[in-house]
């Protein structure tokens, strides 16, 4: 057995205010739903509760929308690219500025991520930005996969009119966005993970008004079946089990009270960082939409600073997205373009502690840490 210590893990000690703190379904609020499986003895496979879920799921969005559940996020990208019958090895313009798993659902669906830099207020890819710089390519260009900045929206109508005029093929991943995305002209892919604002364990769902593309990707889960025992279409096992989707429905039901107790947790984070006004949150965080996660901006460069400062105060932060996915070993042979935006809000944008029980004196404390960072006021 290997010891604690000789696995090199970040410490953060007992006391110390953890940066993400989730709250799933309690035992007893998913008992009912527990019940109705072991009585309907249906456990995978699109069993009832599932469908429930997906129906539910596609009842927050705007008319015509199908949900189709994925095991996580990662899955849904990769998946729904495959399911939009992209060229091999195509590119697909897409932020170096994003959690990997966006980078990684590209290459995995036989695709090549494009880094593109992304519009410095919003931290996402802007689609007259995207437009200009098609003409660079440096290949052929076959779908754009913007990303919802750490839960915001992007403009939709935008993207819409976007599609509209370059043909291309665009996918939100707006895995973080579970709040704020009601919106299914776009296909739209949402994580279900643990750390995100409605969590379920593992899981995530494409949502789409385009129903071919969503009974596409179910049947991809499915091993592209579709009724029959012949596999169809290409496809793997990427179903969500019962149990998973009893979680789910659990977290539907709490949903709206739970979005309540995040908004309060926001807002008492918003009162206490009035004391540090060159700290600021996202637009609209807090008041128009939430997520499970305080991504603040910091004056330039001030990131490395602040993680230190506040770990010496024994508050945790996070670098949610790192330095851009094209920093990373995995992605170093992908084509990009020059990133300035991207290599600085790597520098300035910070992670703060959050959860739906944020409570104000570890508001306090994060503000008292912050205010003893060098170069923040
Ligand atoms: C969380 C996240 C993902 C991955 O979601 P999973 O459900 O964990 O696979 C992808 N993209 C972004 C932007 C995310 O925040």
């Amino acid at each position: 057995m290997r010891s604690a210590a000789t696995v090199k893990l970040p410490t953060l000690d007992p006391g110390a205010l953890p940066v993400a703190r989730p709250r799933l379904p309690r035992a007893d609020d998913i008992l009912p739903y527990l019940r109705r499986i072991d009585d309907a003895r249906w456990y995978s496979n699109f069993g009832p509760l599932l469908t429930e879920l997906e129906l539910r799921l596609a009842s927050r969005f705007t008319d015509g929308a199908v949900a189709a559940t994925v095991v996580n996020a990662t899955q849904a990208l990769t998946l729904t690219l495959q399911a939009m019958d992209l060229p091999a090895g195509s590119l697909v313009a897409t932020p170096s500025w994003t959690f990997v798993a966006t980078a990684h659902a590209i290459a995995q669906a036989g695709l090549v991520p494009w880094f593109l830099d992304v519009d410095h207020a919003s931290q996402m890819l802007h689609p007259a930005q995207v437009r200009d710089q098609l003409g660079r390519a440096p290949g052929q260009v076959s779908a754009v996969l913007p990303v919802a900045a750490h839960g915001a929206m992007p403009d939709i109508e935008a993207w819409l009119a976007f599609r509209e005029e370059t043909g291309l093929a665009v996918l939100l991943d707006a895995a973080a966005a579970f709040d704020a995305a009601r919106d299914a002209r776009l296909p739209t892919v949402v994580s279900l993970h643990a750390t995100k604002v409605l969590g379920i364990g593992e899981g995530g769902f494409l949502v789409t008004d385009d129903a071919a593309l969503a009974f596409r990707v179910r049947r991809m889960t499915t091993y592209g079946f579709n009724g029959t025992r012949e596999a169809q279409i290409a496809g793997t096992n990427a179903k969500l089990s019962e149990y998973t989707a009893a979680v789910g429905l659990a977290a539907l039901d709490q949903w709206p009270a739970d979005r309540l107790r995040f908004f309060l947790a926001a807002q008492h984070t918003r009162i206490g960082l009035a004391m540090t006004p060159s700290v600021v949150p996202q637009l609209g965080w807090g008041s128009d939409w939430v997520t499970s996660v305080c991504v603040v901006r910091l004056p330039n460069g001030a990131a490395q600073a602040a993680t230190e400062t506040l770990m010496a105060h024994g508050v945790e932060t996070r670098r949610w997205w790192g330095r851009g996915c094209h920093q990373d070993a995995a992605f170093a042979r992908y084509p990009r373009t020059a990133l300035p935006i991207t290599e600085r809000l790597a520098q300035s944008v910070i992670g703060l502690p959050f959860a739906i029980d944020l409570a104000r004196d570890d508001v306090d404390r994060v503000v008292r840490a912050l205010r003893a960072t060098p170069g923040i006021a």
